[in-house]
């Protein structure tokens, strides 16, 4: 009998499939790829999924140990998801057992059953009657029969009490052979003939054409790039396209940034449709989550809304997939698969010869520059929906002005008059705690974070010094470390000075901080939101959690404290991220009647991008940025990936990496590669982080196809290489964040 060999993929960094022996009387007809077997690794046990069944193998015989166990009778996993990992894996160079375990649900990963939770249903038996003799003087059981009759298909367990059925009538009822219990998978309810629970909107006439001009590429692959203003009505025009999707037999998959899974954005799906809908997103937990992705992967949710991680969600009847705020940095996993939802779902989209819309009032400049260039199709709405004007912007040069708590004068003064007029204020700044530091006036000793090459932030409420890099902390000392003397000052402002201060400068109204230290509450926010939407006038002071998802119309408002950061720094993406954020907040603001103002401090108000952005509006923007990218041959422009290495002794990292160039070096020459340049090894921007010495070698190629080869063939070399093993490294493909 021919050896049967399982080869494979396992949880594990090494980018290789590794063969184990079937275990002990089972055939090569008992597998197929896919199915998940447990194995022994070392001195522990792994979970791996099957890629090939083969008769030989590299391993000699003697050494190749037998699997454990067979999980799977049929392999949970869709060719077409196991598709995407594949490619997945192949492209960010990552090893293709961690991918899967990455893009399965946590329970399949650990091994569960493949299997949608069983549950126990009552049903009343097929020949029941209510006048049965045995029930005539027992009322509460003619009662329960009654109740039960009226569900043919049974009612769960779990919901009896919902519906006043008691166990004992039940039990009873049981007994007397009147009822029947059935233990199955939860049904399904049946698919609907209308799926519309509430009207539509009608379409303005930038709706109706962006919704025609995406309506007529279904059916087959074809990216749109929906660039809507704030409040233009994205979202209704995302509502009748997955209605035409369903209407078509069809599911639609639709990926949101964590921070928008507010309960509005939820209830606008499941109040617009009767459709079962399948939610994946970190509220959600284990078992939830795997029932969701069989019931997408078996056809029995219509609807997928998730975050992230939901791109990797198996659709039977795959129709559409949308991604909203698509500019939004929440889609880059930035740890172990270092992967880009949006991207990988125009991969998936093209895989599954599906449509995509990519939507954003404030698109990337990579999408933006691929509608430019034809790959997408690019849909503009730029009129409010209902009718709101757009908000007026105004530089505010706080050049040798004074700055009471990062608020100048004329701010003061601009914030007090729209108070006076009963309307409110949104005042935003990027920076949570109180101050950005601690310094002693006596001897300038600064509060640093004792691993981190990074200053501490005071937070005034909890009295401590933190680290917003790796989550140190301490109580903020009385007396200075260094000289011993007393007077120690907060130097700038965070939300929470802010707060401080305009509660001082404004005692008659209320001043609601929005930030992640002020809603870690679960329900703060909605009680926040609450409040503001009630109208009276008030301030609302907070970081970037005010940019998103929610809209306050009466802020007549917006004041930007600090814009300087996105312009000085060194990160080549740090004005792309300025401009979308001023932009994505001045967008909360503002109705019909009364157009919100947008007044932003600034030391450079002459900067060109910021008077793009203030004069011309975010595409003007865009354009100026694109062209600097072109001319500094940056992304979208050029392709990047980034090796990173960290180690706890000084020099370790660089010198890893100083190898792992040389090795680079030879590959370009060996395989004729050309237009790549290696940049580096240089310290990271924040070389100590968490206890840790960083180091960085960017890798910059005009073109896709050669980066890839060279990553191919460089990984294989970084693995085998002694110097590696003392540094924990990683590669990042298209990094987003170059620190
Ligand atoms: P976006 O997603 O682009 O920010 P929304 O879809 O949230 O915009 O729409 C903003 C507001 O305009 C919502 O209150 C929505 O109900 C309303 N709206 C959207 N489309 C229409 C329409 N066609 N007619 C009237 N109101 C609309
Ligand atoms: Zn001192
Ligand atoms: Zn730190």
């Amino acid at each position: 009998m021919p050896d049967v060999i399982l080869r494979l993929a396992l949880p594990s960094p090494l980018r290789r499939l590794f063969d184990y022996r079937a275990p002990l009387g089972m055939t090569a007809a008992d597998f197929a790829p896919g199915m998940r077997l447990r194995v022994p690794f070392g001195r522990r046990e792994m979970i791996g999924v099957l890629i090939e069944v083969t008769e030989h193998s590299e391993v000699p015989a003697a050494k190749l140990k037998p699997a454990l166990a067979l999980l799977d009778p049929v392999s949970p996993l869709p060719p077409s998801l196991f598709k995407l990992c594949l490619w997945t894996a192949q492209y960010y160079q990552h090893s293709l057992g961690d991918t899967l375990s990455w893009a399965l649900p946590v329970l399949l990963r650990q091994g569960d059953p493949a299997e949608a939770r069983q549950e126990r249903f009552w049903q009343a038996a097929a020949d029941a009657r209510l006048d049965d003799p045995r029930i005539a003087r027992a009322p509460k059981q003619r009662e329960a029969l009654t109740t039960l009759a009226q569900h043919p298909h049974g009612v769960a367990h779990a919901l009896l009490s919902k519906l006043q059925l008691s166990k004992d009538s039940l039990d009873m009822l049981l007994a007397k052979g009147l009822v029947t219990v059935e233990v199955r998978r939860h049904h399904p309810e049946a698919r609907h003939q209308r799926w519309l629970a509430q009207p539509e909107l009608p379409l303005n006439p930038e709706q109706s054409a962006a919704f025609q001009a995406v309506r007529a590429g279904f059916g087959s692959y074809h990216a749109s790039l929906l660039a809507g203003v704030t409040g233009s009505g994205k979202t209704e025009v995302y509502l009748q396209l997955i209605r035409e999707t369903l209407e078509a037999g069809k599911q639609a998959l639709v990926l949101i940034p964590e921070i928008n899974l507010g309960p509005q954005t939820l209830a606008r799906f499941e109040q617009r449709f009767n459709a079962r809908i399948a939610l994946l997103h970190s509220a959600v937990n284990d078992r939830e989550r795997l029932d969701a992705w069989l019931a997408a992967r078996d056809g029995e949710a219509d609807i997928i809304i998730g975050t992230r991680s939901a791109l990797f969600t198996p659709m039977k009847h795959p129709g559409l997939i949308i991604i909203d705020e698509e500019h939004d940095g929440s889609y880059k996993q930035q740890e172990g698969l270092r992967y880009h939802a949006r991207d990988l779902a125009l991969v998936r989209a093209h895989q599954e010869n599906i449509p995509i819309v990519l939507g954003s009032a404030t698109p990337s400049l990579e999408s933006l520059h691929n509608a430019y260039i034809g790959r997408y199709a690019l849909l503009r709405m730029d009129q409010r929906a209902g009718g709101a004007k757009p908000p007026k912007f105004m530089r505010l040069d706080v050049k040798s002005r004074p700055l009471d708590s990062g608020i100048s004068g004329p701010m003061q003064q601009a914030i007090g008059q729209t108070l006076e007029r009963g309307q409110q204020v949104l005042v935003f700044l990027n920076r949570r705690g109180f101050a950005p530091t601690l310094l002693c006036h006596d001897c300038g000793w600064l509060s640093e974070c004792p691993r981190c090459d990074a200053r501490t932030t005071v937070h005034q409420r909890s009295g401590e010094l933190r680290c917003h890099h790796c989550g140190y902390a301490e109580r903020v000392p009385r007396k200075c470390p260094q000289c011993g003397r007393v007077d120690l000052r907060p130097v700038g402002a965070g939300t929470e000075r802010a707060e401080e201060r305009l509660s001082i400068l404004f005692p008659d109204y209320p001043v609601l901080r929005v930030d992640r230290d002020s809603t870690s509450r679960k329900d703060a926010m909605a009680q926040l939101f609450a409040t503001i939407q009630k109208g009276q006038p008030c301030i609302l002071v907070g970081t970037q959690m005010l940019a998103k998802g929610h809209h306050f119309p009466r802020v007549t408002l917006v004041s930007i404290l600090d814009a300087d950061g996105g312009l000085f720094s060194g990160d080549f993406r740090a004005s792309e991220r300025m401009a979308q954020l001023i932009v994505q907040v001045a967008g909360r603001a503002g109705r019909a009647e009364e157009p919100g103002r947008v007044i932003i401090q600034t030391h450079l108000a002459e900067h060109p991008l910021l008077v793009q952005l203030t004069e011309q509006g975010y595409f003007a923007f865009a354009d100026q940025a694109l062209s600097e990218r072109r001319a500094a041959g940056l992304p979208p422009f050029a392709h990047l990936a980034l090796l990173r290495a960290e180690a706890h002794k000084p020099g370790q990292a660089e010198g890893f990496l100083d190898e792992a160039c040389s090795a680079a070096e030879q590959l370009l020459g060996s395989l004729q590669l050309h237009a790549i340049e290696l940049l580096g090894p240089v310290p990271a921007p924040m070389e100590r982080r968490a206890g840790r010495f960083r180091a960085q070698l960017l890798v910059q190629a005009s073109a896709r196809a050669p980066l890839h080869k060279l990553l191919s063939h460089w990984m294989l070399q970084l693995e085998q290489m002694p110097s590696g093993r003392q540094v924990r490294w990683s590669l990042d493909v298209d990094p987003v964040d170059l620190y």
